[in-house]
């Protein structure tokens, strides 16, 4: 049985995170865990969380650690053995990284890597600024207004491109300002455990993704 991937994709707002997700799961037998569309669509359902997740959401802050730790902790018990996890926007503090540290033992799932996109801030800003969501063709994917083949390819397969309300200028910045406070850390945790790998996501997705391909396949390598 191939060894089952685990991994975690950081970066700022905007650096392509759920782009990538989707190209790594059309590769790999890989769970996708999104945490921010998982609380967007608990939101959408008027759920307990979502109700909870909704004006956290709407200022670009974060839930409490708890709250997003247990959720993960619970989609994670279910997996099945074979298939491996990508984390899209969890863990974003601290404590929560330690806790997914906690719980990757105790379910003997060890991290394989933590792949930080890295982006300038000028290039996040107008990434977001002009990003829409096409929704209705199965999980919501992101498009660029200036990227023409794609919103039509959305809108002609009967899609419709919808702003995230956090994709607002304000809410932007204080997105970024949060992720630099908050999460920006992280990167010197996961590099103190020799597991942090950084790829530049100012190249096309696809360049991005074989970049990231490249360094998944070398971690599987047998070491000699
Ligand atoms: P994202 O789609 O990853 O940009 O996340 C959207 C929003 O969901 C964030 O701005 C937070 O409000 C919330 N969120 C997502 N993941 C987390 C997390 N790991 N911890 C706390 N809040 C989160």
């Amino acid at each position: 049985m191939a060894t089952p991937l685990h991994i975690v994709l950081m970066g700022a707002p905007g650096a392509g995170k759920s782009t990538q997700a989707r190209l790594l799961k059309a590769r790999y037998p890989l769970q996708v865990l999104s945490t921010g569309q998982l609380l967007r669509e608990e939101a959408a359902r008027q759920t307990a969380l979502g109700l909870l997740a909704e004006a956290y959401l709407a200022r670009g802050a974060l839930l409490p650690d708890e709250v997003m730790v247990a959720l993960i902790t619970e989609r994670l018990l279910r997996l099945p053995p074979e298939q491996g996890f990508l984390l899209d926007g969890f863990p974003r503090t601290l404590p929560q990284a330690e806790a997914l540290q906690q719980l990757s033992e105790k379910l003997q799932r060890p991290l394989t890597a933590v792949i930080a996109l890295a982006l300038s801030e000028q290039e996040a800003v107008r990434r977001l600024g002009g990003r829409r969501m096409c929704e209705g063709l199965g999980d919501p994917f992101p498009v660029h207004i200036e990227d023409r083949a794609s919103v039509d390819a959305c809108l002609r397969l009967g899609g419709r491109l919808v702003q995230r309300p956090d994709d607002q200028p304000e809410v932007i910045l204080e997105r970024l300002r949060t992720y630099e406070a908050e999460t920006r850390p992280l990167l010197e945790f996961y590099e103190q455990r020799g597991l942090l790998f950084r790829i530049s996501a100012e190249g096309s997705p696809e360049q991005v993704h074989q970049a990231i391909v490249a360094v998944l396949e070398a971690r599987l390598r047998p070491q000699a």
